[in-house]
């Protein structure tokens, strides 16, 4: 009887020490595994002395093993949504998603989509995101379902929205609480599966709603928050037109109580120095959406300015303001975001931002993130013949931050050859 799962190949994953984030890279390495949990990574030459009568080894050649990647800040019911031609974020917002959203009440509908959206990110190499929902509890009751079927780790809200939008999407005050606090009830810490409180964003949303859903994170303190915060100017004159008393955007969410080390907001665009000083003193997280940005032409984040106020922050994908589910292609649209600001994003970072910083994002880096020893299991492989121009390009790397760059800028899903979530092989291309 085998004990253990055995799989060599060349492996990364991003580590923390004294000195800062390093890549853990072992060209030929073997990762053993016992059951859902990682038991350790390391040279195949020294492991395979230890383990190999454990277990036969999988050899993957040609590959890297390297965690499943995280994606902070998506939207489920936007998977139609995705690529929606010209405008920009107010003005899609009612042409698309409104209209897409308000069909999320029919929980069929709701079922089939969050199907599709958990192959499309499996198939993307993403095994954990924290997702809006649509406003309607069901729509949530189906997303949960169907991540628990897969044994994925995820997070979702229900989106909470009372003003500002189709009467059809609009709950109020006291059923988006009561929605809300029945699914934290029913889902949150069943399984792999934890709730986010979900007001959309504050334009959405009255005051006294903003106060509701404060109320239900200091009646569930482990439960997390997601929202929107500058991404675009016109959604900040709004804000200010909306909520005249308040000093910014992000004091909005502050003083209501919305802000914390739980709360992932996106975005982030056009935080002014006030609001850069006071998330930073609520150790409030955020969510950078390079995509999307790009896609709907919101600006340009300043990736350098949040980490000089020590703001924890990751990378997500946004779809559908983001037009690809790719961890890949968020990752070499913020490195051109850096590039139009002047500096250049390290590759070991952009995967860091991508896998381990954005489990610290979302409270989840004591179970996946990198292949610590007694973590979830989740991790895919990457073929690193998957196009030709990789295979003749990765013949230039001369170290792991050439290959990793390489992957970033020229890769996507044809690079993902397989999945495995809880140590169980959950895709093969
Ligand atoms: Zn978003």
């Amino acid at each position: 009887m085998t004990n253990h799962s055995l799989y060599r190949g060349s492996i990364f994953h991003c580590i923390e020490t004294s000195s800062g984030v390093e890549p853990a890279y072992h060209e030929d390495g073997l990762m053993v595994i016992k059951g859902e949990r990682i038991v350790e990574v390391g040279g195949y030459a020294e492991l395979s002395a230890r383990y190999s009568s454990e277990g036969s080894i999988v050899h993957f050649k040609d590959s890297l093993i390297m965690p499943g990647f995280i994606d902070s800040h998506i939207h489920y019911p936007q998977y139609k949504v995705i690529s929606s031609y010209g405008s920009s974020l107010l003005e899609w917002l009612n042409k698309y998603t409104f209209v897409e959203e308000q069909k999320f009440s029919d929980s069929e509908y709701a079922a089939k989509i969050a199907e599709l959206f958990l192959d499309e990110l499996i198939k993307n190499g993403t095994t954990t995101a924290m997702t809006f929902c649509a406003s309607y509890k069901q729509s949530v009751d189906v997303f949960f379902s169907a991540a628990e079927k897969r044994n994925m780790r995820m997070i979702a809200g229900k989106v909470m929205m009372d003003r500002n939008a189709p009467a059809g999407l609009c709950d109020d005050i006291d059923s988006s609480y009561a929605d809300s606090k029945s699914l934290i009830e029913k889902w949150h810490n069943k399984g792999r599966l934890s709730y986010a409180v979900t007001p959309r964003f504050a334009p959405t949303s009255t005051e006294g709603q903003l106060i509701q859903a404060a109320k239900l994170l200091t009646e569930h303190p482990d439960v997390l928050l997601q929202t929107h915060l500058n991404e675009n100017s016109e959604e900040i004159a709004w804000v200010k037109e909306l909520y005249p008393e308040f000093n910014n955007y992000f004091d909005v969410y502050d003083k209501l109580g919305l802000s914390g080390p739980s709360s992932v907001f996106g975005h982030c665009i056009y935080n002014t120095v006030d609001e850069y000083k006071r998330m930073a003193e609520t150790s409030s997280k955020v969510a950078l959406c390079p995509t999307s940005n790009l896609f709907l032409g919101s600006g340009l984040f300043a990736l350098n300015e949040l980490e000089s106020y020590g703001i924890d922050v990751a990378l997500a994908s946004d779809v559908g303001g983001g037009d690809s589910f790719s961890m890949f292609d968020v990752m070499n649209q913020a490195y051109k975001v850096c590039r139009l600001n002047g500096y250049n994003l390290d590759p070991v970072k952009a995967f860091y931002l991508t896998t381990l910083a954005a489990a610290k994002v979302l409270g989840v880096d004591d179970s996946i993130g990198n292949f610590e020893s007694n973590k979830e299991a989740d991790f895919i492989v990457l073929d690193l013949n998957a196009t030709e121009l990789i295979r003749q390009k990765m013949q230039t790397a001369t170290d792991i931050s050439d290959l990793l760059f390489c992957l970033m800028m020229l890769g996507d899903d044809r690079l993902v050859d397989e999945v495995y979530i809880l140590g169980q092989c959950a895709y093969k291309k």
